[in-house]
């Protein structure tokens, strides 16, 4: 499996460090429920998920990566830092 880093390139799987899933953390005082929710529950699709992913051998870069489970194909890599994450229980 491979990567492709939008600083460095294509580089192989094991450069990289995977961090979760890409949700966005809720706001200090959203509520019990956004914060269970964000702690507690995740989805386990089998097919497009998207991911944090760190380039921990490489540049460092926090990248946002959409990677279908089930192929481990990489369908978009994107910094995180232009990214959107996506808030637990909302269709993203
Ligand atoms: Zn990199």
């Amino acid at each position: 499996m491979r990567i492709t880093c939008p600083l460095c390139g294509a580089r192989d799987h094991r450069e990289f460090t995977y961090r979760g899933a890409a949700l966005a953390v809720p706001a200090l005082d959203a509520g019990e429920a956004a914060w269970d929710a964000h702690v507690h529950l995740r989805d386990n699709p089998a097919g497009p998920h998207e991911e944090l992913w760190q380039h921990s051998m490489g540049c460092g870069a926090w990248l946002k990566v959409r990677r279908n489970t089930a192929t481990h194909e990489m369908l978009d890599v994107m910094l995180a830092e232009d990214a959107e994450l996506a808030v637990p229980g909302e269709a993203s």
